[in-house]
């Protein structure tokens, strides 16, 4: 159903709610919002009519409500930093900015905190260390990213799932609005999760489908001793072998264990001034409650890494060093893309497949028919196993219609990847770009169809985050 949307007057239905401060609907600011990671220029249908920032609960049901109401659409945004096409509005809508609802509270005594959505990842992860408890989420976004944004995706980043979990294995319970506006809590304060039967799991990683969180409580994690380590190796596939080698021999798995292949490295290591490495390189982090478990992990874990054959393994024990090489690591993509134009896709494998699929990655990259001649790069969570794969062309001069091109063929193909080594989303999330080229081949059309019925369910009147369970191509 088209809906005829006066601007003026829902402004000012908006400012009656959250206040006049807080429904913006200037264009400049309104196009800012519309924005997102992803390579294609903005159209007109992704700008929102106005831009609200409710601090409130109560607020965001009431927006639901009315939104349910005039029929008119609602995107969730937490910091807009989504890779695969989430963060963007499909539609014009009401955009709902989270950032305001950030307060946090800990109960050490209860071990837990609550935590509104809008608090980024790095604001938590300080207000946590007072406590002598750690954030059990490290992405590459860690200064910008919302709490909300990464429990709705369920995305670790960095940190290796076989040796902590996912964001959501911490969550004791939500406060979440139903896209029709009812207030709902889930979960219990008990450290305990509920066994069996629980709403809790299902709004975890929906990514804003079902629900928009508005209260996270999440379980406190003692804060960790580390160890670092950093290893060269002249060729790939050193680093390939041993994360395979790691889930055969069932050795405990690092925390982070991250990688850049040799062109990657040399860009990350430049930008950061170290020396140029001659070949690819891993940054690993032991972690363990106590610092003597650390040192006698890290002791075993070093011993273990002889068997990819490195050129050199290194225990890092200034920090400073370390915090270099672990810029070169988080900086390396941000240089790629000032430098011209790159696609992203992310491989997440079966462990035993994971030199497999990393080969015939680059083979695609080096066949792409929809721009030719692409450059190669590859880097990521290695150890999780995750290949972030990207080709790149020294040049922003690319048509919007090739970049869509590239982008569909990228996508697809690496998707096709995806699913012959059996692997998955297993970290930015599936619907939006990723649900004709990777749901409904992996799992078929009536996997497709329940998520269509629960989505409906929930959201009779279809207004929340329109598009991203549709998808795009
Ligand atoms: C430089 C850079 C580095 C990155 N590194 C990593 C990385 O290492 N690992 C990784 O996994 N990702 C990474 N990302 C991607 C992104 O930062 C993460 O997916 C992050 O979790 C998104 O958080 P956000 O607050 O930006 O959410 P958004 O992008 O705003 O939202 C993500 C989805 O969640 C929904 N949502 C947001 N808040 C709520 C809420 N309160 N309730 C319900 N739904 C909600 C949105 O509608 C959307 O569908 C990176 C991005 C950038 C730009």
């Amino acid at each position: 159903m088209t809906v005829t949307v006066k601007i003026d007057k829902l402004a000012k239905d908006m400012v009656s709610i959250v206040g006049k401060e807080h429904a913006i609907s200037d264009l400049a600011s309104r196009i800012v919002f519309a924005q997102d990671p992803q390579n294609f220029d903005l159209e007109e249908h992704n700008i929102p009519y106005v831009v609200v920032r409710p601090s409130k609960t109560e607020e965001v049901s009431q927006i639901l409500k009315y939104a349910n109401e005039k029929k008119i659409n609602v995107h969730t945004h937490g910091s807009g930093s989504s890779f695969a096409g989430l963060a963007r509005p499909k539609v014009n809508c009401i955009l709902l900015d989270t950032r305001r609802m950030n307060k946090m509270e800990v109960f050490p005594e209860r071990g837990f905190f609550e935590v509104g959505p809008g608090a980024h990842l790095a604001e938590v992860e300080k207000e946590l260390a007072k406590y002598n408890a750690m954030l059990p989420i490290n992405l590459g976004s860690q200064l910008i990213a919302s709490i909300g944004g990464a429990v709705s995706v369920n995305t670790s980043g960095h940190m290796v799932d076989a040796a902590i979990g996912k964001p959501g294995d911490f969550v004791l319970g939500l406060e979440v609005v139903l896209p029709t506006g009812e207030i709902l809590q889930t979960g219990s304060e008990s450290p305990r999760r509920p066994a069996g039967v629980e709403l809790t799991r299902l709004f975890i990683g929906s990514e804003g489908l079902l629900d928009i969180k508005t209260k996270i409580r999440m379980r406190l994690v003692p804060l960790a001793a580390f160890q670092n380590i950093v290893v060269y190796y002249d060729h790939v596939d050193g680093i390939l072998d041993t994360v395979m080698e790691m889930y055969k021999r069932c050795i405990p798995a690092p925390v982070f264990y991250e990688f850049l292949d040799e062109k990657s490295a040399k860009i990350g290591f430049q930008a950061v001034g170290l020396p140029e490495p001659a070949g690819p390189v891993s940054m690993i982090r032991i972690a363990n409650v106590s610092k003597a478990g650390s040192e006698e992990l890290s002791k075993e874990f070093l011993e273990f890494l002889k068997v990819g054959k490195p050129t050199e393994i290194k225990l890092v024990t200034d920090n400073e060093e370390w915090t270099k090489l672990w810029a070169a690591r988080a900086e390396f993509a941000n240089y790629l893309f000032r430098g011209g134009l790159t696609w992203w896709s992310e491989i997440s494998t079966r462990a035993d497949k994971l030199k497999e699929a990393f080969h015939e990655v680059e083979a695609l990259a080096k066949g792409l028919k929809s721009y030719e001649n692409p450059e190669f790069y590859a880097y990521g969570h290695i150890g999780a196993p995750t290949i972030h794969a990207r080709v790149f062309w020294p040049t922003k001069d690319i048509s919007i219609e090739d970049r869509r091109a590239i982008g569909l063929e990228w996508i697809t193909k690496t998707e096709e990847i995806n699913i012959k080594y059996d692997g998955c989303g297993g970290e930015v999330g599936l619907t939006a770009i990723r649900v004709n080229s990777f749901i409904r081949k992996k799992y078929g059309e009536k996997y497709y169809e329940i998520l269509v019925k629960l989505k409906n369910l929930f959201d009779p009147e279809g207004i929340l985050n329109k598009g991203n369970l549709e998808g795009w191509t």
